[in-house]
C-alpha cells in the first residue's frame, strides 16, 4: 500500500497544495482530502455576496473538481479527533483515518462559549456554509418585518465592518428601510490594528450610512431579542451575528500535539508541528513561530511554502523555513463598490480600491476553476 498524505480541510493554504498537486503529483504517495463541504466559500468575497455584487458561485472554489484534477480522493466528513502519536484521525462519519503524513488547514471556529447566550441565540459566521444556509431565513424575516428590524453584529474587525456595510447596502437594494444595522466592537473605533485614519474613515462612513457603531462597552450576554452590554445598556436585536474573532477547535488540544495557550497548533518555521514532525499545519489553526494575526493574508501566503514542504518531506528532502511577512495589505469593502486599503501606516479609500480588490479576488478564485492554468497570484487576503 502507498504511503498516505492526508490533507485536513480545504482552506486557503490547502487549495494551493491541491493546485500544486494538479500540476505535479507526488510520486508514490496517495493523497486524500477530508473536508465537510465539497466547496470552499472564499471569505474575502462573502460580504460582496451579501451586498449583491456576486452570486454565491462567484465566491466558491469547487474542492471536488480541484481534488479530481489533482488526483486526490475527497472524503466528505469532518475530523472530530486526532491521535497524533498513533497517526490516526477520528471523523464525524465514524470512520478512522490513518496517515503517514498529515497537513492541517481547518481554519478557526466561532468563539461561542465565551459569550453567554451566543450558542443558543447567535448566528455565527463560521462555518461559513452554516451562515450561507441561514441567510435566506434571516432575509425573509427582515423582509417580513413591519416594524424596525434590529440586526446586531458583534465584532468590529475586518469581517464585521465589511458585513455591516454589506447588510446596509443590501437593505438599500432590497428596499428594507426597516433594517437597522448595529456593529458592536470593543474600542472607540472599529478595525483594531489598522491605522487611526483608516479606522476613523470607516466610522465616519458608517455614521453617514446610518450604521450604528458601539465600542465603549463589551457585550455581556445575548438573548433572542437583545444584546446586553457590560455597562448594563440593553440593545434590541432581533438577530445577532457573531464575528468575534478566531477560536481554536477543541480537538488539537486533546490530540497530543503541542498547542499554544489558545489551543492553536504550534508549528516551526517549516510549518511542521513542534511536537510531531509528521504533522504540518497552516492558516488560522496554526500558531506560527513568528506570531501573526489570524488573517486570510497569512493563510494564503503559507500555501506555496506548505505545498513545497509537503512535497519535499514526502520525497525525503529537507523542508524550507518561512517567515511570514510583517505587514499585510487589508482591502476592506464598504458595500458601495468602494473599499479602504490599509498597508502599515498608509490607508486610502475609493472606487479604484474596490476595483483592485475585486480584480485580485476574482483572479484568486479563477485560479482554481476547472481547467484553469493554476498560475500564482495572491488575493486581497
Ligand atoms: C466575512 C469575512 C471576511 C473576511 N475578510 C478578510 C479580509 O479581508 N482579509 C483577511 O486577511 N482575512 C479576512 N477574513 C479572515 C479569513 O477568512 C480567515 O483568516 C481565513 O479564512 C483563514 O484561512 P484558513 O485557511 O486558515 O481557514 P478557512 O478559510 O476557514 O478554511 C478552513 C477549511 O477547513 C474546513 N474544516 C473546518 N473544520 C474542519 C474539520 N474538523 N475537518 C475537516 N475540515 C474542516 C472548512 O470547511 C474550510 O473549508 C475574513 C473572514 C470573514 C468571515
Amino acid at each position: 500500500m502507498k504511503p498516505q498524505l492526508l490533507l485536513l480541510g480545504g482552506g486557503h493554504a490547502h487549495v494551493q497544495v491541491l493546485a500544486e498537486l494538479a500540476r505535479q503529483p507526488i510520486p508514490g504517495w496517495q493523497v486524500r482530502l477530508i473536508t465537510p463541504y465539497r466547496r470552499q466559500i472564499y471569505s474575502g468575497m462573502l460580504p460582496g455576496w451579501i451586498a449583491g455584487h456576486y452570486r454565491l458561485d462567484d465566491c466558491a472554489i469547487d474542492l471536488e473538481a480541484l481534488a479530481k484534477q489533482a488526483g486526490v480522493e475527497l472524503l466528505q466528513t469532518a475530523c472530530t479527533g486526532l491521535d497524533a502519536d498513533a497517526k490516526r484521525l477520528q471523523c464525524a462519519n465514524g470512520e478512522l483515518g490513518c496517515f503517514d503524513r498529515l497537513s492541517i488547514d481547518t481554519g478557526p471556529v466561532a468563539a461561542l462559549h465565551s459569550l453567554p447566550g451566543a450558542a443558543e441565540h447567535g448566528l455565527p459566521i463560521r462555518p461559513i456554509e452554516g451562515f450561507v444556509a441561514a441567510w435566506p431565513t434571516l432575509a425573509a424575516r427582515i423582509a417580513a418585518a413591519r416594524e424596525r428590524f434590529e440586526l446586531a453584529l458583534i465584532g468590529a474587525g475586518a469581517a464585521g465592518v465589511e458585513l455591516a456595510f454589506a447588510f446596509q447596502q443590501r437593505a438599500r437594494l432590497e428596499g428594507w428601510p426597516q433594517l437597522r444595522v448595529s456593529l458592536i466592537g470593543s474600542s472607540a473605533l472599529p478595525l483594531d490594528g489598522l491605522p487611526a485614519h483608516a479606522r476613523r474613515s470607516a466610522l465616519m462612513l458608517m455614521q453617514q450610512r446610518g450604521i450604528r457603531y458601539l465600542g465603549t462597552s463589551r457585550v455581556a450576554r445575548i438573548d433572542a431579542q437583545h444584546v446586553e452590554l457590560q455597562s448594563g445598556e440593553q440593545l434590541d436585536a432581533q438577530a445577532t451575528l457573531l464575528l468575534t474573532g478566531a477560536a481554536a477547535p477543541a480537538w488539537p488540544r486533546l490530540s497530543g500535539l503541542s498547542t499554544d495557550e489558545h489551543g492553536f497548533i504550534r508549528v516551526g518555521p517549516d510549518l511542521r508541528s513542534l511536537s510531531h514532525p509528521a504533522i504540518s499545519a497552516a492558516g488560522d489553526v496554526a500558531a506560527y513561530a513568528s506570531p501573526r494575526p489570524k488573517s486570510g493574508v497569512y493563510a494564503v501566503r503559507a500555501g506555496p511554502v506548505l505545498a513545497a514542504n509537503l512535497r519535499a518531506l514526502c520525497e525525503g528532502r529537507a523542508p524550507s523555513d518561512w517567515t511570514p511577512q510583517r505587514r499585510a495589505l487589508y482591502l476592506i469593502s464598504t458595500g458601495d463598490r468602494h473599499a479602504i486599503a490599509s498597508w502599515g501606516p498608509v490607508a486610502v479609500r475609493g472606487a479604484w480600491v474596490w476595483r483592485w480588490k475585486n480584480s485580485i479576488d476574482h483572479s484568486f478564485i479563477q485560479r482554481y476553476r476547472p481547467g484553469a492554468g493554476l498560475s500564482q497570484r495572491m488575493p486581497s487576503q
